[in-house]
């Protein structure tokens, strides 16, 4: 697969990268190896100083950083520009709290004393993808690097230029090479590169596909894994919603990032009493996206991250209704150049469509209708999925009573699930396994090492 700028605005072709050798990965994964020997023994305020470096950077270049996410994979350029904030927040965020996190942990055994050390475990890989080409990388390097490992990020093929940039922002920052390597290769050699003995771990978010190969690699060399995949999140709506802004926040939930979040709200589920007036105003606010330019700060829906992909959701949106689903608005291609889907609903999905059991990444909603809130917790959970989820309610005791219920890794209470340095991010079933930022998020490639004093 070659690595390219493709703008999938217009679906012209842009730059082209080579591939590097194996050679080249070779003496990259070497180096990064050699740098573990050094930043190892750095203290937390050093590893500190060049996370902050890194945030500061990406603050001062971030309409520049931003337009060129907004060029490889479409996003809207206030997005893009949101996701360098975020993603600067994440790096201060280990910088401030890694320290704290990481310190020893005094125990209290039956007998003599004991304490845990967090040590790094090495060289790391990670396998990263484009919906959040600065976001998923900080989240992934920012702990990694405070706790002492070096990382190689292999991002995705279709957002090099963004890769290269992050990698030219650790150099700017003063970063020793080797502590940040990115790795110009195919996904199917980043599967084999985890066999090398020389990487300790590997963490993958991406779609199932890639998780399975990546992990079952991992597993076949006794390897641990962190895998964020996808997901397909209820978004519960009770007959006590304030309805007027729950409309408000699905089309966020749905329409964010042109709708390709792993926790994009991707099942609306309304009990009957307000199933009506939701779907109404719900297909009102939709019908009147405005799909265009993601650069032009007017657009609401810019288009998917590839021509691929707005073919693969088209193609779903079809096998969907050829099995009995009906389309309430969109369901097509828009007709203009350019991978742009239009907004759609689909309602009336039975078990066993597709559209019930995969994962729509884009601006597809589907909707159901159910008799009662214990109907809509089990059709929430009816799910290979169970990454996040969100229950729309006045009553809060009564959202985490359902919260409680529903079978994934995030529950969000009259808000879409959604994303910030300081709360854990992860999903059960075929969600994947582990957890990112958060205090949980540095605890994932760490030997927390027992030390018996006496
Ligand atoms: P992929 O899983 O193919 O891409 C994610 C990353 O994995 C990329 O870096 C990719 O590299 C790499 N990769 C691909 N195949 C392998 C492999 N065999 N071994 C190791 N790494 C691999 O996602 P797609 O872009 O194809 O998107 C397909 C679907 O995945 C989406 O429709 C969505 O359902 C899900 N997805 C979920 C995301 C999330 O945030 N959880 C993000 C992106 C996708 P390369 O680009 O070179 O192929």
């Amino acid at each position: 697969m070659s690595i390219q700028t493709i703008n999938p605005t217009t679906n012209l072709a842009l730059k082209t990268f080579e591939e590097m050798t194996e050679e080249a990965v070779d003496a990259a994964v070497a180096q990064a190896l050699t740098a573990f020997g050094d930043w190892k023994r750095t203290t937390y305020e050093q590893r500190a100083r060049l996370l902050h470096k890194v945030a500061d950077l990406m603050r001062e270049k971030k309409e520049a950083l931003a337009t060129t996410i907004t060029l490889e994979m479409g996003k809207l350029i206030s997005q893009a520009e949101a996701e360098i904030v975020l993603s600067a927040d994440i790096f201060d965020y280990y910088a401030d709290n890694g320290a704290v996190f990481l310190a020893d942990k005094n125990l209290s055994p039956e007998h003599g004393k004991a304490f845990i050390r967090h040590s790094p475990v090495g060289v790391l890989l990670g396998v990263e993808p484009w919906n959040f080409p600065y976001y998923q990388v900080a989240r992934f390097a920012a702990p990694n690097i405070m706790i002492g490992n070096t990382v190689l990020v292999k991002h995705a093929s279709i957002v090099p230029q963004c890769a290269i940039t992050i990698e030219e922002l650790f150099k700017e920052a003063g970063a020793a090479p080797g502590i940040y390597t990115n790795l110009l290769i195919s996904g199917s050699r980043a599967s084999v590169l985890v066999r090398d003995k020389r990487i300790k771990g590997v963490s993958l978010t991406g779609s199932e596909e890639a998780g399975a190969s990546v992990a079952s690699e991992a597993g076949k060399n006794l390897k641990k894994s962190v895998l964020e995949l996808g997901g397909s999140d209820a978004f519960i709506i009770l007959e006590d919603a304030d309805i007027e802004k729950t409309v408000e926040w699905a089309v966020v939930g749905r329409m964010n990032n042109n709708g390709q979040c792993c926790v994009a709200s991707k099942r609306f589920i309304a009990v009957e009493a307000v199933a009506d007036e939701f779907l109404e105003r719900f297909k009102n606010r939709l019908s009147n996206i405005v799909v265009g330019d993601p650069m032009d700060k007017t657009t609401e829906l810019g288009p998917l991250s590839s021509e691929g992909a707005a073919v693969q959701l088209a193609d779903q949106v079809k096998r969907a209704v050829d099995a009995g689903a009906k389309v309430l608005i969109g369901g097509k291609r828009v007709d203009r150049p350019g991978a742009f889907m239009q907004p759609t609903i689909l309602t009336d999905i039975k078990p066993g469509n597709p559209a019930y059991l995969e994962e729509l990444f884009g601006p597809v909603a589907s909707f159901y209708r159910v008799k009662n809130e214990q109907a809509a917790i089990d059709l929430a959970n009816d799910s290979p999925f169970g990454l996040g989820g969100s229950v729309f309610t006045q009553d809060i005791e009564r959202g985490q009573r359902v919260a409680d219920q529903i079978d994934t890794g995030m529950v969000f209470i009259n808000h879409p699930t959604w994303t910030q340095a300081d709360l854990p991010f992860g999903g059960t079933k075929r969600s994947g396994y582990g957890r990112e930022l958060s205090e949980l998020g540095i605890d994932e490639f760490v030997n927390k090492k027992l030390i018996r004093t006496s």
